[in-house]
């Protein structure tokens, strides 16, 4: 059986997909409003932004898709596991409307887009969490997408990036959706174990199991600035411990401070600085 999947993995080959001119063209009668400062900016400009508001520089969440088109090279990115699918196999009440209401508005299976991309010639697979989709959260799908791809980076040497953000487990799932968590763990170790680098992006909001599992299990840890990151909510933390918590507990900066996380890179700079890191630790060289 493990031959069987190990053949698999080595023959597979994504779906090309576009790049940042293209998704720019979909989007010239698409307006977004800033949630920092209410100004209404059209997409298409804020996609030439790295979708940074460019009145009060505030971050726009940004879809797997987005995210990536963003970063990588020309016509490098591949899309990986797209047949993946979430199904209510609970029959958990509300489940099946809130999969289908997600899966139309974002245009996707679920809520992670895995692939492999090159950023100035250094090619590396990568899993990005997509908000948009009933908040990330970690359900069987998206676990068994992110293994898959660290399982298909260590069958060809390649870095994972990952990009983090999640509400937590899908509670919708069960148990099912913790043993994510062990799941993505293991295969995340069998990929060190090989000798693999594994750099992940915080990006907000990244919580719950998600944080006490995989997103902290990088190599090198970079966040975006400002992103929330924890475990707990941080109500639930007061009332735990009974204590009054520093205003910026759960960001980035605090965890920075702390020493949970390596760097707080700004986002119009992300690119260079994981080309940066690539490139110390690339195997093969890149090609640019
Ligand atoms: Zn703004």
């Amino acid at each position: 059986m493990a031959n069987i999947f190990t053949s698999f993995l080595k023959n597979l080959t994504g779906q090309p997909q576009p790049d940042i001119e293209s998704l720019v063209k979909s989007t010239e009668n698409v307006t977004l409003v800033c949630k920092g400062c209410n100004s209404e900016n059209s997409k298409h400009q804020l996609l030439r932004n790295n979708m940074i508001c460019p009145q009060c520089g505030k971050y726009f969440r940004l879809g797997g898709k987005e995210r990536i088109a963003l970063l990588c090279d020309k016509k490098s990115n591949t899309d990986m596991f797209d047949n993946f699918e979430s199904v209510d196999f609970l029959e958990f009440p509300g489940y099946a409307e809130k999969l289908e209401k997600s899966k139309k508005s974002t245009n996707e299976k679920d809520a992670v887009v895995c692939g492999t991309a090159k950023i100035n010639g250094y090619e590396f697979a990568y899993f990005v969490m997509d908000s948009r989709f009933m908040m990330a959260s970690m359900g069987s799908v998206l676990g068994e997408k992110i293994t898959s791809i660290f399982e298909y980076a260590t069958e060809k040497s390649l870095p994972v990036i990952g990009f983090t953000a999640s509400g937590g487990a899908r509670m919708q799932e069960g148990i099912v959706s913790l043993m994510q968590m062990a799941k993505v763990s293991g295969a995340v170790k069998r990929h060190s174990n090989a000798g693999n680098l594994y750099i992940t992006v915080l990006t907000d909001p990244t919580t719950g199991g998600c944080t006490a599992s995989f997103a902290m299990q990088g190599d090198i840890i970079l966040a975006e600035p400002k992103a929330l990151v924890g475990f707990a909510g941080r109500r639930v933390v007061e009332q735990t411990t009974k204590s009054k918590l520093p205003d910026n507990f759960q960001s980035a900066e605090f965890l920075l401070e702390h020493g949970f996380v390596d760097s707080i890179v700004q986002r119009e700079k992300l690119r260079d600085t994981l080309s940066n890191i690539l490139s110390i630790h690339s195997k093969k060289g890149g090609e640019a």
